[in-house]
């Protein structure tokens, strides 16, 4: 499946959806650009996610916070002393490894090689090695595995370090470098959710329970950053804080699994390409925790994470701004007959990647089709994007540059452009036409032919199935809003 990998991340190149970033320099690793075509679907994603939350639960808002924050922020949260990953660096190959990546590629080996046994048990030690911060048994860990063999062929290593993910930079125009002037680039949008909670529920008269959404960019110094946009250093982030009431929480942990699954499924993905995975080591700051992954080429990985926080957050946010994180809940509580109180609410978390869902969009409807038939060789990429996440909705093609079907084409192309995007062009073969629309995943294609002067006739092709229909020029648009509605 590597080389379905491999053909997706050519294909995202060739066809202008995502480039790495200043190519002409060389790139930059793990950070990517998108194109005309990756920019309108991470759009639409984006957007898609934005309406299930905000307009779908009238109990959710949006904001939109700053990337940089005070720096007390990353205190309070935890990040500055948490926030890092075991590394170890082999000093044969001057490369540098996440200690967890390093066992987990061993692990995957065993599997494939049917140790089925081996795998669990390594899997087992490493998992109780890493919830102790063991580091010197992970080194040994990974120097009896033999994992090196697979890497390097040598036993050479350092010992294992904490690395912290978080990019810092200088604020203001002092550059001294000094501790007072470092200000971290945020490696998560939810801390622009905590810190805003009040503002929010007191200019919004919100009622627990409530949540405050957030869509925006993350930046986390990876140690080993190389499957394309899985793991990026500069990433987008759609986040969601459900504001809730102690003690209900294993009841909206369950309920926010359940909805984020229903919305991957309301993709178009089929079940079997999704699985809930549990975290066994949770981090400093849950209760619970889960990923949902998803069946990329790369196999089964995290496309988001559903965490139980408890008041973690917002407590600590307390203790260091010295400001009341609190809210008053005048409800009744049957048990004491009441009312609930004062209380720092407790929060679960959906948190998704945007990248790694245009990452898993992609995956999902990247096809490469034989049409091959006795009498000619014939192929062709599709790309069988849900119509609402396309780039394009609909291409105007007019068979040939004359006779007045441009003309006919623009004024089908201005009727539609103003309600969703559309795409002209004249240039070409039809059916090279149709293939390059294929490939970028535009669900429908018009063409003007000569019938269409005489009737108002066009042929509207369904690029899935192929199919052409021919259906009269004014039901064009209503039924592409139909489908991507
Ligand atoms: P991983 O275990 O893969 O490093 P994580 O558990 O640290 O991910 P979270 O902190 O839960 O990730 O972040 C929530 C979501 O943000 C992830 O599910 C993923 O979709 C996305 N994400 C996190 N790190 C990256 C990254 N480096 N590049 C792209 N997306 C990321």
């Amino acid at each position: 499946d590597n080389n379905r990998f491999q053909a997706i991340i050519s294909h995202c190149k060739e066809y202008g959806f995502i480039f790495p970033s200043s190519e002409i320099y060389d790139g930059l690793a793990a950070v990517y650009d998108y194109g005309q075509w990756g920019s309108e679907l991470k759009k639409n994603i984006k957007d898609y996610w934005w309406k299930s939350m905000i307009q779908m639960y009238e109990n959710i808002v949006g904001i939109d916070a700053a990337i940089f924050m005070h720096p007390t922020t990353w205190k309070a949260s935890g990040h500055v002393d948490n926030f890092s990953d075991p590394m170890i660096d082999n000093k044969d190959s001057q490369k540098r490894y996440r200690v967890d990546h390093l066992i987990e590629a061993r692990i995957d080996e065993l599997e494939k090689a049917g140790q089925q046994d081996q795998a669990d048990l390594l899997q087992q030690q490493m998992d109780q090695l890493l919830a102790n911060s063991d580091f010197d048994g992970l080194k040994t860990l990974i120097e009896n595995n033999k994992i090196v063999c697979a890497i390097s062929g040598t036993a050479n290593w350092t010992d294992v370090r904490q690395f912290n993910l978080m990019f810092s930079t200088e604020y203001g125009a002092i550059s001294d470098g000094s501790e007072e002037n470092k200000i971290y680039l945020r490696p998560e949008t939810a801390q622009g959710i905590f810190v805003n909670f009040l503002n929010v529920q007191k200019t919004g008269r919100m009622k627990i329970p409530f949540g405050i959404a957030q869509i925006g960019k993350a930046f986390r110094n990876e140690i080993v950053a190389r499957q394309f946009i899985f793991r990026m250093r500069e990433f987008e982030q759609m986040e969601m804080q459900f504001f809730i009431r102690p003690g209900s929480q294993k009841e909206w942990y369950e309920y926010w699994k359940e909805e984020r699954m229903k919305w991957h499924l309301s993709l178009g993905i089929p079940a079997d390409q999704y699985r809930f995975h549990d975290h066994v080591k949770l981090a400093h700051y849950a209760d619970a925790a889960c990923d949902i992954e998803f069946n990329f080429p790369i196999g089964f990985k995290e496309v988001e994470g559903i965490h139980s926080r408890t008041d973690f957050d917002l407590r600590n946010h307390q203790e260091y701004s010295r400001k009341k994180m609190q809210y008053f809940d005048a409800d009744i509580d049957p048990e004491t007959g009441k009312a609930y109180g004062n209380y720092i609410p407790y929060v679960i978390e959906t948190s998704i990647g945007v990248d790694r869902t245009v990452m898993m969009v992609l995956s999902q409807a990247y096809e490469e089709q034989d049409l091959s038939t006795e009498e000619r060789q014939d192929s062709r990429v599709v790309l069988k994007l849900p119509a609402k996440l396309a780039p394009i909705k609909l291409a105007v093609l007019p068979l040939v540059k004359k006779d007045g079907l441009p003309d006919i084409a623009r004024e089908l192309m201005n009727g539609c452009k103003g309600s969703f995007r559309c795409f002209y062009e004249e240039k070409d073969t039809i059916g090279k036409r149709y293939r390059r629309m294929d490939a970028i995943g535009t669900p429908f294609c018009v063409t003007i032919d000569h019938q269409t002067k005489e009737d108002g006739t066009v042929t509207i092709r369904h690029r899935d199935t192929m199919q052409q229909e021919r259906v009269h020029m004014n039901e064009v648009k209503a039924m592409v809003l139909g489908a991507i509605g």
